[in-house]
Parts: structure tokens; C-alpha cells; sequence
């Protein structure tokens, strides 16, 4: 990876970091269509509550992304030789791959092997307990 596609992945990174934790770097201009300006009263409760179930939704998932963006954000600045290459196998990731998900840790194969159940303790029913 050159220092020019490292450097991208950073600004992708950051721009996602600010995304996910709703802190918006000040060089860009926030998105003005929060609450102050949005929207009557009428016929808004309903979507409200169903925009903040999304949201919150959202946010579940969108918390082990977060979490991988710092990771990598750290790796670029401790470790940037090896940022772009598979945790697993070491393998180089390919360019396309991180700019789709810049904060990926594992090639395909290897994300394809780790997503596949590995017969873990079951999970309990809650008839177990009755
Ligand atoms: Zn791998």
C-alpha cells in the first residue's frame, strides 16, 4: 500500500469515525435537518418513534464498526506497515476491499471461516428454566 492510499484510508476513516460518533469534523459543513428545522407537528410522533427504533437499531450495529474504525485508525498511526493486510493470514487486502470497508480486518477467506458458527455453547431456551 502506498502512503497516498494510506492517507486515503485515513480520511475515510476519519470521515466514518465522525459519522459514528456524530462528531462532524468542522472543515465540513453539518447537515442542517435535525429537530430546529424539520418538520410540523402534525402526524409526527408516530415517525418519530419509528425513526429513533431505526436509530437505535442502527446504532447496535453500527457500535463493533465504531470500535473496528478506531482500531484501524489506530493501527494506521502505530503500526501503518501493516494496516491493509489480513489479521488472520497476513495476507495483503485488496485496495477495492478497504475502501469499501476501510476499517475490515480480514481478507474474504478468512472473514468467511470466522463467520461461520463454530459449535459454541447453545444457546439456552427459556423453556431450560421452567
Ligand atoms: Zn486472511
Amino acid at each position: 500500500m502506498t502512503d497516498a492510499q494510506r492517507d486515503e484510508m485515513r480520511q475515510l476513516l476519519l470521515a466514518l469515525h465522525a459519522e459514528l460518533t456524530g462528531k462532524t469534523p468542522a472543515k465540513i459543513e453539518p447537515n442542517r435537518t435535525d429537530d430546529s428545522k424539520v418538520g410540523g407537528d402534525e402526524d409526527e410522533q408516530p415517525l418519530n418513534e419509528m425513526m429513533q427504533a431505526i436509530a437505535s437499531s442502527r446504532n447496535r450495529n453500527m457500535d463493533g464498526v465504531l470500535a473496528r474504525v478506531v482500531k484501524a485508525l489506530g493501527k494506521l498511526r502505530n503500526d501503518p506497515d501493516s494496516f491493509g493486510e489480513c489479521e488472520e493470514c497476513g495476507d495483503e487486502l485488496p485496495y477495492r476491499r478497504l475502501k469499501a470497508m476501510p476499517y475490515v480486518e480480514y481478507c474474504v477467506e478468512c472473514q468467511g471461516k470466522k463467520d461461520k458458527p463454530k459449535g459454541g455453547p447453545t444457546r439456552k431456551k427459556l423453556t431450560d428454566y421452567t
